[in-house]
C-alpha cells in the first residue's frame, strides 16, 4: 500500500455513494440501458457546461476523436497535425480513419503543440490540426483558429484532459470545429468504466458524428453509410451527470492544489508547470520537468509517494508509427520532456498532510 497515491478514484464514490448507487438503480430497474433518457439529458448537460450547441456521446475518448475526424470528412490521403507528447490516442485516432499523422513539436513551457512549428508542417495534404489541452492546460487556440482559416483546415481540440479548462473565458473543447472528451475513470470526470463526447457548434458535424456512431443509421434497419457502434451507456451516463455536478468544485481543489506545489517547491532545481495568464489550467496532472527524474522519482517511492511518467516515449517515436520514418532527434523539445516529466500526486482529495509529505520529500531530495 502507497502512503500517497498519485491519484485516488475511488474518494470520488465513497463520498457519493448514496447518491451514485441509487443513480444505478434506476437505470438497473429502468430496462433501458442503451440511448435512453440519462444518455440524452447527460449530451445537453455537457453541451450546456461547454457551451456548444450538440454534444453527442461516444463509447471512449479515442471514438469521439475517430468520430469526429470522419465527420469532418478526413481520411485516406489526408494529414492531421499533432502532438507528439500526448497520449496514443490522439494520434492513433488519425491513423485509425486513415490518414496520416504528422508531428510538429512542443512549446517548451506549456508541452503543448507549438503554433509556428505547427505551421511548418503544413502542406496540401493536410486536413486538420489537433491541438491537446495537455495535462488540462488549453493549448494557444487563437494561434491555431488562424491558421486553419488561412489554410482553409479542421481543428478538432482533444479535450480529454481538460473537461472544465478555460481559454480566454472559453470553455476547452468548445472553441473550434470539434472538441472531444473522455470520461476514462482517471479523467477529471471519470466514470465506472469507459466513455467519452463529442461537441461542437456545427449542426452537419453533430449530425454525421450521431450518424456514424449509431452504425450509419438515422431509421432503425436502414443503413446509410458504413459507422461504428460506439455508445455511451446508461449507467455511465447516470453517473457522470451526478458527477458533472461536481467537476467545478473538483477543478478548483486541483487548482488549489496545484498552486501550493508550485508555491512550495520553488527555487529548487524543477521546472514548474506554466500556467498561462489567458487560461484556466485544472490540473489533470501536475508535472514537473526534473534533470534527476529518476532518482527523484525512485526517492519519492522509497518514501511511499506514488509518481507518474506522462509520457516515457513520444509518439514519433513510438514502434506503432515507424512507418511514419522520424528519427530521435527529429521533435527535441518533446524529447527532452519525455526524459525528464514526472507527476506528482494530486487529486480534489489529495488531504493536506499527505500533500506536504510530497514537498517536504521533494525539498529533501534537493538538500543531499
Ligand atoms: C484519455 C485520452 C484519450 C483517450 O480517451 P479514452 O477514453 O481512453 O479512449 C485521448 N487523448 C488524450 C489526450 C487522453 O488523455
Amino acid at each position: 500500500m502507497t502512503a500517497v497515491p498519485l491519484m485516488n478514484i475511488r474518494a470520488q464514490y465513497e463520498a457519493l455513494e448514496r447518491e451514485l448507487l441509487s443513480a444505478a438503480k434506476r437505470v438497473l430497474s429502468s430496462g433501458k440501458y442503451i440511448n435512453g433518457e440519462e444518455g440524452r439529458q447527460f449530451e445537453k448537460e455537457l453541451a450546456a457546461f461547454t457551451n456548444t450547441r450538440y454534444a453527442v456521446s461516444t463509447a471512449n475518448g479515442t471514438d469521439a476523436l475517430i468520430l469526429a475526424l470522419h465527420a469532418c470528412g478526413v481520411g485516406r490521403g489526408d494529414e492531421v497535425i499533432t502532438s507528439p507528447f500526448t497520449f496514443f490516442a490522439s494520434a492513433e485516432a488519425i491513423a485509425r480513419v486513415g490518414a496520416t499523422p504528422v508531428f510538429a513539436d512542443i512549446d517548451d513551457k506549456t508541452f503543448n503543440l507549438d503554433p509556428e512549428k505547427t505551421a511548418e508542417k503544413i502542406t496540401v495534404k493536410t486536413k486538420a490540426i489537433i491541438p491537446v489541452h495537455l495535462f488540462g492546460q488549453p493549448a494557444e487556440m487563437d494561434a491555431f483558429l488562424a491558421l486553419a482559416r488561412k489554410h482553409h483546415l479542421y481543428v478538432i481540440e482533444d479535450a480529454c484532459q481538460a473537461l472544465g479548462a478555460e481559454y480566454k473565458a472559453q470553455p476547452a473543447g468548445g472553441i473550434a470545429d470539434a472538441g472531444c472528451f473522455s470520461f476514462f475513470p482517471t479523467k477529471n470526470l471519470g466514470g465506472f468504466g469507459d466513455g467519452g463526447m463529442v461537441v461542437t457548434n456545427n449542426p452537419e458535424v453533430a449530425e454525421k458524428v450521431r450518424l456514424l456512431a449509431l452504425h450509419g443509421s438515422r431509421k432503425k434497419y436502414f443503413h446509410e453509410t458504413i459507422g461504428y457502434n460506439s455508445r455511451l451507456d446508461e449507467i455511465q451516463a447516470a453517473v457522470l451527470r451526478i458527477k458533472l455536478k461536481y467537476i467545478t468544485e473538483w477543478n478548483n481543489r486541483r487548482r488549489e492544489k496545484a498552486a501550493i506545489y508550485s508555491e512550495e517547491l520553488q527555487g529548487l532545481d524543477l521546472n514548474l508547470p506554466a500556467e498561462l495568464p489567458h487560461v484556466r489550467h485544472v490540473y489533470h496532472l501536475f508535472v514537473l520537468q526534473s534533470k534527476k527524474r529518476q532518482g527523484l522519482g525512485k526517492f519519492l517511492q522509497k518514501k511511499g509517494i506514488a509518481t507518474g511518467h506522462y509520457y516515457p516515449r513520444p509518439l514519433h517515436l513510438q514502434t506503432a508509427f515507424a512507418s511514419l520514418g522520424y528519427q530521435e532527434g527529429d521533435l527535441p523539445v518533446a524529447e527532452a520532456a519525455s526524459q525528464c516529466s514526472l507527476a506528482l500526486p494530486l487529486f480534489p482529495e489529495l488531504a493536506e498532510a499527505d500533500q506536504m509529505k510530497v514537498i517536504q520529500a521533494i525539498r529533501e531530495f534537493h538538500s543531499q
